[in-house]
This record gives structure tokens, sequence and C-alpha cells, in this order.
């Protein structure tokens, strides 16, 4: 549960439109009725006729308005009338007098009610509005069980957070480790941390001094929020948190002071969790160059340093940071006393990947058995949240195929999803592009196949995907494989020549859609030569580094400007070799390169089996599809 602006927001409106309300209710149908009884205008001659009749009681006649108010009894309610003297009736006054009516100062009696009245328009409305925010501050007490000043709001400008801060209080997360699957070794990190949060006394006995802060360092979507909420879980704290995006404000000073409300709420509710996401906007290496220095990021991360060494770690406060950029954080975050423990969260493994899988298919129906492990191996490098994501992207098109719980096909659907985009259904490919991307693809599937350490082929599809993928060959490894041997670097980077040689081959031209292929073979062999030292050029020889291995592993170059230009050359040596490796590969296999990229147009999707039982049927190796004349068109292309 979280109290967020935007609930406090509305329940604010409200409870202002509803205190106005009140204030309408009770001068439009209360007041009125006491005040002012109903006054009828009549016409004078209607007057004539009930004072000749002797219902009039008492009169009063306005000289400056001419106006004759009066009261009469009708059939034995009082009524009261207005209405404009007519000049000329000279007899009205002996008229009225001789009926019995009375001469009045006030016809309409206001005397009496006056107070009650008063009252009624006055106090009532301010009793009622402090009674309902009383009311609405204790019903969110009990909603949350708490007095957290910041969520509580109503009574007389009180609340409605200090800073404008969007901390999120949490008094039981709910969350515990059992919900995060994989990720052992930082949740075995992560238990020593939940023993103190869950008995702060034992650790003070002893004298122990406990990490007031610990850091957990990852790509996104690994979990390093489920962690920090699960320590909260797991020992029963409460969780306050804000995200570090938040403090990037425009005011100088505000992010400081939302730090300041964050440990404030947290020390108030001791033993608990404060835990800052993305720490990274404000945490980031103070700068000593004086004109690029931002002195709101600087207050914020002051602030931050200053509370956590300020507060009596007795209590048992835990500060849990995350971050994917911990090479950005300022060393003074890191120093001891602070975040002094960092604790890695790494993208899951083979088994961590499947553990994941299994846990969020918990949550959705199978129709039948399902094999996580297929799934698992095909999406190596996916982090946490892609794979609940796959599963519910599974969950989705179950449910648009009608299906009461999913299969192993809409699992394997989806990563393609994720992996490539949705089917793109509307594109209709020229037959010409058709062939032009069959043949593109099998180039690669075969290059891959006809090497030895390749990953083996398991899909080759020519459905144009939403991410501008016109097809795609999937290759998945075996077994999870952490090592790449040059051999193998080698193998991938002719694999991926694959694609535009068997363009070349065919069809004597080049397409635009080897685009990606190219721009990953590149990286491939810049990565070879200048940070794995498989270059006879240059050795092992650091020749860049990686920014930020979390986010993406671009590089930049270390080396002088010569040296650059040399290791331009280079790579380009070493891509061209991969290209006339695969162009050799695919005029062996001239006859099977035909026979796939026919079978393919015709089939769109083929799977891995049926590529390798045509590739190794020896018996009709038939020579279909011509080397026809082909233009050049756009596209996009992906090899998996
Ligand atoms: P991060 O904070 O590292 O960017 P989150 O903790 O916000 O990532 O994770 C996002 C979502 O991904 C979670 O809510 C959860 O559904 C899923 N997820 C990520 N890692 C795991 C994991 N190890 N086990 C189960 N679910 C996970
Ligand atoms: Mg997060
Ligand atoms: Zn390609």
């Amino acid at each position: 549960m979280e109290m967020n602006e935007n609930k406090k927001r509305r329940a604010m409106i409200i409870y202002v439109i509803i205190g106005i309300l009140i204030l309408l209710v009770l001068n439009t149908v209360v007041a009125p009725r006491v005040t002012q009884p109903k006054v009828e205008s009549v016409a004078y001659t209607d007057m004539t006729k009930m004072v000749d009749a002797g219902e009039v009681d008492t009169f009063n006649y306005n000289i400056s308005t001419g106006e004759i108010t009066f009261s009469a009894n009708i059939g034995g309610t009082e009524r009261y009338f207005s209405t404009s003297y007519w000049p000329n009736d000279t007899e009205l006054l002996s008229r009225l007098e001789s009926s019995g009516a009375k001469a009045s100062t006030q016809v309409v009696n206001q005397s009496n009610a006056t107070l009650l009245i008063y009252l009624l328009t006055f106090f009532l409305p301010i009793i009622l509005l402090i009674w309902f925010g009383w009311w609405m501050n204790r019903r969110l007490k009990k909603q949350f069980g708490d007095d957290n000043p910041s969520m509580s709001f109503g009574g007389f400008g009180q609340g409605l957070g200090r800073s404008g801060a969007k901390i999120v209080a949490d008094k039981e997360t709910g969350v515990t480790f059992s919900d995060v699957a994989g990720q052992d070794e930082a949740k075995q990190a992560l238990t020593e941390i939940v023993d103190f949060l869950d008995r702060p006394e034992r650790y003070e006995e002893i004298g122990a001094k406990l990490p007031r802060g610990a850091l957990l360092v990852g790509p996104p979507g690994t979990g390093k929020t489920l962690l920090a909420k699960a320590v909260a879980g797991e020992a029963h704290v409460p969780f306050f948190s804000i995200s570090g995006s938040e403090f990037v404000e425009m005011f100088v000073g505000r992010g400081a002071a939302k730090v300041r409300d964050l440990f404030k709420q947290a020390k108030e509710k001791a033993p608990s969790v404060a835990s800052t996401a993305e720490i990274d906007t404000i945490g980031k290496r103070r700068d000593t160059a004086g004109f690029t220095s931002n002195d709101e990021r600087e207050q914020t991360l002051n602030q931050l340093l200053t509370e956590m060494d300020g507060f009596d770690n007795h209590k048992g406060i835990v500060v849990l940071g995350a971050t994917n950029r911990p090479e950005t954080l300022d060393p003074a975050l890191l120093r001891p006393g602070r975040f002094d423990r960092r604790i890695p969260v790494e993208r899951p493994d083979l088994a961590g990947r499947t553990a994941i899988l299994k846990l969020h298919a918990k949550n959705v129906k199978m129709s039948g058995p399902i094999d996580f492990g297929v799934i698992a191996r095909s999406t190596s490098g996916a982090s946490g949240a892609d794979l609940a994501n796959i599963v519910n992207e599974a969950a989705l098109r179950a449910v648009r195929e009608g299906r009461k719980g999913i299969i192993q096909d809409d699992l394997q659907e989806s990563v393609e999803v994720v992996i490539a985009g949705q089917q793109r259904k509307s594109m209709v490919l020229s037959e010409e592009e058709k062939k032009i991307v069959s043949y593109h693809e099998i180039g690669h599937a075969l290059v891959a196949a006809k090497q030895k350490g390749t990953a083996p082929v398991t899909k080759i599809t020519i459905v144009p995907r939403t991410s501008g993928a016109l097809g795609y060959t999937m290759q998945v490894e075996e077994d999870e494989k952490f090592l790449t041997t040059r051999d193998e670097a080698l193998e991938q980077l002719a694999t991926l020549c694959g694609g535009r040689s068997a363009e070349e081959v065919v069809f004597g031209t080049m397409t635009t859609g080897a685009a990606n292929d190219i721009e990953k073979a590149t990286k491939l062999a810049r990565n070879m030569i200048t940070r794995f030292g498989m270059s006879e050029e240059f050795g092992m020889v650091a020749l860049g580094t990686v920014n930020n291995p979390y986010l993406n592993s671009d590089t930049s170059l270390t080396c002088s400007d010569g040296t650059a230009e040399k290791v331009d050359q280079a790579v380009v040596a070493l891509v061209e070799s991969a290209h006339q490796k695969a162009l050799t590969i695919l005029r062996e296999n001239k006859f099977k390169l035909h026979e796939l990229a026919a079978y393919l147009m015709k089939k769109e999707s083929i799977s891995g089996d049926e590529f390798m039982r045509i590739l190794n049927d020896t018996g009709a190796a038939g020579t279909m599809g011509d080397t026809g004349d082909a233009s050049a068109h756009a596209g996009g292309n992906a090899q998996g």
C-alpha cells in the first residue's frame, strides 16, 4: 500500500468540495426558511380582496419603495405577501383599519431567529469541516496503521507532504526473499542486515556496529528494488523509499529537504529500511572543475552524507541504495559508515532464469507441461524484469488465441516478441524482397551450421517484426557459456557476415538489410582487438575501456591517435577475413543455400530441426530456386 501525492491531492479536493457543498446546502435550504419566510408577490387588487375578506393580519408600508408587505391568514395558515401601492387608492388605510389589520414595523419577523441562523450558517460548517477532517485522518490511520505525519492530511493545513517528496511508506512490504528467485549471493549478503533489523538489541549488547548502508549494484530490472523491499518484509519493519530521479528538482534546496524528510520518517519508525533507488542521480562524483558544478545536486548529496553520519544506529535503520552506475558515485558515499557494503545483483544465469520464470509462472494458468529450461536457455542475458515480461506476454497471447492457459508455444513466441518485437502482419513484403530476406537468413544459418563451435540454429523466420527486423535467425547455446574462445569469436564474426554474403553470392548485389549485422560484427571485432587481446598486432594491451558494464558495453579508446588508426585498420581486416570465410562457405554449399531459401520462403518460419534435416539430406540435393537478378530494398534485419 502506498500513499502517494496524487491520492492525497484527490482526497484534499474531495474534502474542499464537501465543505463547499455543506455551506451551499445550509445557505439555500436551511437559512432562507428561517430568515425569510416565503413572500409571495401579488397584484394590488388581490391585496384589496384579501383586505375586504378580513384575512390581512399585519401590514407595513415602505414609503421610499412604495412596497406594501403584509401577512394574511388564508384558510388557517399564515402567509406573507408583498405588492406595490397603487398611489390613487386613498382609502386603503381606512379599509385596512376597518378590516382589523394592524400596522407593523416588521411584518416578517426575523428577530427571534437571528442567533440560530448565525449558528447554523457560520459555526455549523466549521464544526462539520473539523469533524470531517478528523474522521478522514482517523480512517487513514486505520488504513495504514500508522500516524506518519506526511501521510495524514485534513485537520487544518497539516501534512500534505512537507517537502512534497514522493516518499513511499509501506508498513509491511509483504515481499520476502521467496519472491526473489535466483540472486542467492545477494540474498545471503542481506540476511545479516535482516537479522540486525529484526533484533537490533542483540547486536547492541555485544557492541557490534552494523553497516548503516548497503549498495545494491547491478543492471536495470535485476531485482534491486525487489530485494530492498524483501529485506524490510523479512524483518517485518517499515519500508521508506524514494527514487533518486525525484531528487532532481527545479528549486535549489528541495532535494535536501526530501532527504531530511526520508530520514526523519525512517527514524520515527525505526527499526526500518530507508531506500533510495537510482542513487547515482544524486550521488554523482562532485566535480572539482568549478564550471560544471551543480549546486542542487551537491546540496542533496551533502544532506544525504550528513544524514547517514547522523543517525543513531542502535535504533536499527538501514539505508539501501541501488544503482546501475556505481563508477559515477562520489567516493564519499562509499566510505565506511555509509554505503560500505556493496552487493552485486547480476543478470541471472541459466538456473536463475529458470527459477524466475517458474516463480512468475505461478501467477498464471498453464495448459499442459511447460519446459522452462528451454525458454531459459534462449533468453541468455535477460533480466528478471524481462523474464517477468515474457511470462506476461505469453499469458496475453494465450488470451488472444482464446486459450484457457498458456502453452509452451506462447512462451516461445513471447521470447521472440521481447527480442524482436511483435509480428507485423500488416507489413507485406514483395516476392522479390521475401526472396532476398530468405537468402539472407539462410546465409546466417548455413554459415553457422558449417562451423564447429557455433550455437545450434533453433529458428529461422522471415515474418517481419515491429522492431524493424524483416527476419531473423535464432541460435541458442546448449549450455550456459561464460567464456568465448578466439576461434568461437571468429566463427561468430563469420556467422554475422553470412547474411550479406548470401546476398552477394546469389544476387551479386547488396541491400541495406545487413546494417544491424555489420554493427554487431564491427563491435565484436573491435572488442577482440582492444579488450580481449586477441590480435597478433597488439597482443595483450588494453586499448579501450568499457564505459558502463551494466547499461551497455560501449567502449572508448584509451590509446594514442596513431594507434587508434592502426586499430581501425585491424578491425577492417578482421571483419573482411570473416566476410571472405562466409563467402567461401556459402559458395561451397550453394545448392543447399538455394534449397533451404526456397523452403523458408514457402514456410516463412522453420525450426532448427527442419533446417538440419534438409541440410543433412544428401539424397535429393535439388537445384530449386533460380539465381535471378535482384534489386536492393530497404529494411532492417536482425540476426538472433
Ligand atoms: P531493479 O530495481 O533492479 O531495476 P526491480 O526490482 O524493480 O529491478 O525489478 C522489476 C521487476 O522484475 C520486479 O518487480 C519483478 O517482477 C521482476 N524481477 C526482477 N528480478 C527478479 C527476481 N530475481 N526474481 C523475481 N522477479 C524478479
Ligand atoms: Mg529499481
Ligand atoms: Zn542478418
